[in-house]
This record gives C-alpha cells, sequence and structure tokens, in this order.
C-alpha cells in the first residue's frame, strides 16, 4: 500500500510503499477512502509536538471501509464505513479515565501521532475507538467532521452558552463550528487574519453575523470567544472582547507563546482554558447532531500523493474549509 510519511520532522512527507499490515484483536484494517488535513499535522510536520514515533504516518480524520476484522471484534463487520479519530486509545485505568476523562488519558495513543494515521491506503484502528457514520455525508465531506468537527463542538460546549460568540481563526474548525453555534440559536462574530476579504466572506455566507480582523474590538461584547488560530497573540485579544464572566477557549493543540497582559484583562471572573483531544462520548453526541444542523463541510480534494501540496495550502491559510485526501 501506499502511505504519505513523516520521517523527519521539518522536511515533507515522503511516499512510501509498506505492508498494509494485519489488525491485531480488537482492531481492524480499514481501506481509507479519505482523510482530513488537520493543523495538527502541520505541528507534527514541523516537530512544534515532539515526535515519539518516527517514521510516523499522519492523518487522523480518516473515512474509510473495514476491511478485515482482528480477533474478538463485534462493533463492527467487513464492508462497514467508519470514522477514526485523533483519540486512538485509551487505557480505560489512569486517574483521568476513572474519572470520566479518557480525553486526558495519561496512557492515551493517537491516531497520526503515535499510531499510523490515514495518509495511506489502508490503516489499523482499535474498534473501540471508530465509528459509523451518518449516510448523509460522502466519504470526503464527512473527514473533517472527524477532527475539526469533533474538536470544534467540544470547545463549543466548554464555552458555555452564551448567544455572542467570537471565533478566532476561520479555518475548517470554525467553518464547522459556527454552523452547530446559529443552530443553537447564538449569533457569531468570525475573527481572520487582517485583509483576509475571502475569509471574511466566507465566514458570513455561513452564518456569522459580523465578521473583522482579529486586531479589532467585535461591534459588542462577547459572552465567549474560541481561539482556533495557534496564535499566542490572539489570547488576550479575545480577552479584551469578552464581558465580564465570559470564557475564552483556547482549541488547538498548539500555540506560539502568550504576550503578557495587564490583569484587567481577566479580572471581572472571566475564565481562560484550552481543550484537550476528545472523548468518545463526544464523537457519539456530535455525529448524532451533524446531519440534524444539518452541517455542510467545504472540502477542497487532493489524492493522496500530493498531501505535501494540501499541506502547504492550509499552512498558507489558502484553504475555504477543509483540505482532504483521497486515495481514488
Ligand atoms: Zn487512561
Ligand atoms: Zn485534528
Amino acid at each position: 500500500m501506499r502511505a504519505m510519511r513523516l520521517e523527519k520532522p521539518g522536511a515533507p512527507l515522503v511516499l512510501a510503499h509498506m505492508a498494509k499490515g494485519a489488525p491485531g484483536p480488537g482492531e481492524i484494517l480499514i481501506q481509507v477512502r479519505a482523510c482530513g488535513v488537520c493543523r495538527t499535522d502541520l505541528h507534527i510536520l514541523d516537530g512544534e509536538l515532539a515526535a515519539s514515533k518516527l517514521p510516523i504516518v499522519p492523518g487522523h480524520e480518516i473515512i474509510g471501509i473495514v476491511a478485515e476484522l482482528g480477533a474478538g471484534v463485534e462493533r463492527c463487520k467487513i464492508g462497514d464505513r467508519v470514522g477514526v479519530p485523533w483519540l486512538g486509545i485509551t487505557c480505560g485505568d489512569c486517574g483521568p479515565c476513572r474519572a470520566g476523562r479518557e480525553n486526558l488519558c495519561e496512557n492515551a495513543r493517537f491516531t497520526g501521532y503515535t499510531i499510523d494515521g490515514g495518509y495511506a491506503d489502508y490503516a489499523i484502528a482499535d474498534q473501540r475507538f471508530c465509528f459509523p457514520i451518518p449516510d448523509r455525508y460522502g466519504d470526503a465531506e464527512a473527514a473533517p467532521l472527524l477532527c475539526a468537527g469533533l474538536i470544534g463542538y467540544r470547545a463549543l460546549r466548554m464555552a458555555g452558552v452564551g448567544e455572542r460568540l467570537g471565533l478566532y481563526g476561520f479555518g475548517a474548525a470554525a467553518h464547522i463550528a459556527v454552523q452547530v453555534a446559529c443552530h443553537q440559536g447564538r449569533r457569531v462574530f468570525a475573527f481572520t487574519r487582517t485583509g483576509d476579504q475571502a475569509g471574511q466572506d466566507f465566514a458570513r455566507r455561513l452564518g456569522a453575523v459580523w465578521a473583522g480582523s482579529s486586531e479589532r474590538l467585535p461591534p459588542e461584547e462577547l459572552d465567549a470567544a474560541i481561539i482556533f488560530a495557534p496564535a499566542g497573540a490572539l489570547v488576550p485579544a479575545a480577552l479584551k472582547a469578552i464581558a465580564p464572566a465570559g470564557t475564552v477557549v483556547c482549541a488547538g493543540i498548539h500555540m506560539s507563546d502568550i504576550p503578557s497582559f495587564p490583569y484587567a484583562l481577566l479580572w471581572r471572573e472571566r475564565v481562560l482554558r484550552s481543550v484537550a483531544n476528545l472523548t468518545r462520548a463526544d464523537a457519539e453526541e456530535f455525529l448524532e447532531l451533524a446531519p440534524r444542523v444539518p452541517v455542510k463541510t467545504e472540502v477542497e480534494i487532493f489524492p493522496l500523493a500530493a498531501a505535501n501540496e494540501a499541506l502547504a495550502r492550509l499552512r498558507q491559510g489558502k484553504l475555504r474549509g477543509a483540505a482532504v485526501l483521497t486515495t481514488g
């Protein structure tokens, strides 16, 4: 099978021909149809997330067909369509797992980071961390739901129930979160890089009531804000934009350093928090909700072998919505 593999952080992915492997007990072999390209993949490529397995096949928004079952698999059968998210496996036994916070499992392994992921013709996954995909979505359209959608949904929940919501960085995650937020009756204020007129138009088209530069204040105070862009300078900017008791959620796995800011920005019970990974309950809830909104994803499709090009376009901020690799 083909795989686009990271051999050395800082270098482009390399097309490799590998054995597809056999699923172990409780695992399934999936014929990958589509795999989303996520900003986290860039952080892995750039070495901003320490490499714990090299070479590694990135990709944690996998949509594929079950091709082979390991021993004891009973949650799916050959021919089923499944999705595989970032959370690849948890131990079920550590403090966080026992407390119902498997997203913080101390022994977790992650798809496309510590387990080979979906930038390939085949991938192996633990059956307990795979999910059926709603029929209304095509393979490529469904892929961004698995991370951009899920993490955005978890971040939205952590932002509280306030009506006026700011989204900083209008990429794959925000383009889904805005639709869910509007469905929940919120008003969304979208912030992009200065001068990104196309991004601001895109946000308005998807339901944002206002869109502008992240260097500006919104026309009214916000109840909450989610920061999807990996830029620490957005933290004080978002705190400035929210009302007392409002929450700022940092939704990315990596962020540049946060500049120091006066305590007055946090004072009056404003909350600053991060969101890490996801739980299986998040995935089940979100995949049930998405077709009811209905969330529509906008994707730019690239063949598997063009993964480096898709990543470059993500890095340059040139994508509308999400990039997806297909095995075709
Ligand atoms: Zn655990
Ligand atoms: Zn991701």
